[in-house]
């Protein structure tokens, strides 16, 4: 089912042999850039356009009213309810411990610097609705935003044919954190009616999180500059390092796991052991004829971004999952945490047979919302730091500026720019 690339006796970069989706954002930024371009000329006119065409739902008031929001909160399920509260606990435990004190650093005898650490003003949450309604992304990006500090939050998701609002789990999910600002909107116009507001319906914010499809992202490349946009997080992908300790089962059913996402999502398998690899498939072909998503998850399977990788040895392997950089990376070997503690880039890394993807998709308390297409190399995941800005206050005194002012002057004169030095010499020549 999956792609066998065979890295064996190679000493060639692995990055480029690697599978990777043939995600064609430029096109797509090109065919939203008229969209984007209408919403901020045309306001809330454009956002129902748009929601017209590519949702089929005639919006009347963009934003939620705030009793549709507790309504499904009542009407969630006892299950579901309970499952969400304990994923808001945990996630809130977790993003706790990110939260920054502000550092005072005492330079020199009257000269300080201090680190504040402040939030974002107003922030605007996406979260996905389209092929499928992830209420799990409210939790994701509301928690590390409201525990940084952020005073305005707006989540925005698309709306549903029948009722023209969002999944009744995502509003319910808001109404348990605490959220009153919710749009039924989708798509890149949900990203440029957040990023230039739309008058009357919705303020502007001053960053955009969340992940979502190409449209999503083309959007949020489009508004990059104009507000604050997170990482890129695409469609998902998982990579599991394994050797033949690791259980086929548990491999078979985390790799169907995160193609059911979507039919672009990539599974990757890095092995040393064809022993495994023959276990995996067979229990491919079993489990993917009978799951829920089976087209869905076949098409992502047989995709040119996913394949089985097999390597020499467990070295080679991480020198492989490092350059992958897979968002969700799994480690099912032997002394699974020594080996996690070797790898470089990822975007998170689920440490053993007891720690699988979708864990973390939901209640393990980490963040879901990862980068994904090798940004992982240079990009982190949502976090409590992603919504603080740091800003320094710098102190000095009259007798730590004198003490330092001949080495301004030398710069400012090495950088033809005396007036630098001039603005620290007048104040001690009167
Ligand atoms: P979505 O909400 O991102 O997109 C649905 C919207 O796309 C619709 O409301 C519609 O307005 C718009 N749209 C549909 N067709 C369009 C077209 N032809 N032109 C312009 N706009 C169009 O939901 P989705 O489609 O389910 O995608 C969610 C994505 O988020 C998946 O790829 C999933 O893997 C990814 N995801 C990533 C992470 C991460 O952290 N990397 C986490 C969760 C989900």
């Amino acid at each position: 089912m999956l792609t066998r690339i065979d890295l064996r006796g190679s000493a060639a970069d692995p990055r480029r042999l690697l599978p990777r989706a043939a995600v064609d954002v430029t096109a797509a930024t090109e065919a939203m850039r008229p969209i984007v371009e209408a919403v901020r000329e045309h306001g809330a006119d454009a956002v129902r356009a748009a929601t017209r065409k590519f949702d089929g739902v005639e919006l009347e008031h963009l934003r939620v009213p705030v009793e549709a929001l507790s309504r499904a909160a009542d009407a969630l399920d006892p299950d579901v309810r309970a499952a969400l509260l304990e994923s808001i606990g945990r996630a809130r435990q977790v993003h706790a411990d990110q939260r920054r004190t502000d550092v005072t650093t005492n330079v020199v005898p009257g000269g300080t610097v201090t680190q504040r650490w402040i939030p974002v003003q107003r922030v605007g949450l996406y979260v996905p609705g389209g092929l499928a309604a992830l209420a799990s992304s409210v939790v994701m990006n509301v928690v590390p935003a409201q525990t940084a500090g952020v005073e305005g939050i707006a989540v925005s998701s698309p709306p549903q044919r029948d009722t023209g609002l969002p999944h009744p789990v995502i509003m319910g999910a808001c109404s348990l954190l605490g959220i009153d600002e919710v749009y039924a909107v989708g798509g890149g116009q949900a990203i440029a009616m957040l990023g230039y507001g739309v008058p009357g319906e919705c303020e502007p914010v001053d960053m955009i999180t969340g992940p979502g499809n190409v449209w999503v992202t083309a959007a949020k490349r489009l508004l990059r500059g104009e507000v604050g946009i997170d990482a890129e997080a695409g469609p998902t992908e998982i990579a599991i390092l394994a050797d033949d300790t690791a259980d086929p089962v548990h491999v078979a059913v985390d790799l169907i796991s995160q193609a059911e996402h979507d039919p672009m999502a990539a599974s990757v398998l890095v092995t040393a052991s064809e022993e495994l690899v023959g276990s995996v498939e067979k229990e491919l072909v079993a489990r993917v004829a009978a799951t829920k998503h089976s087209e869905r998850v076949t098409t992502a399977l047989t995709g040119p971004q996913s394949a089985v990788v097999l390597v020499d040895d467990l070295a080679a392997g991480l020198r492989v999952v490092d350059a992958y950089a897979a968002e969700h990376l799994e480690i099912q070997t032997r002394d699974a945490r020594k080996v996690a503690e070797r790898v470089r880039n990822a975007g998170a890394v689920f440490v053993g047979a007891w720690s699988p993807v979708s864990l973390g998709d939901y209640c393990a308390g980490s963040n879901h919302v990862l980068p994904t297409g090798g940004c992982a190399r240079h990009q982190s995941g949502l976090s409590v730091q992603t919504f603080l800005r740091g800003v320094q206050l710098i102190e000095y005194d009259e007798a730590a500026l004198r003490e330092v002012a001949g080495h301004v002057v030398a710069l400012s004169h090495a950088e033809d720019l005396p007036a630098h030095g001039e603005a620290v010499t007048a104040r001690f020549s009167t």
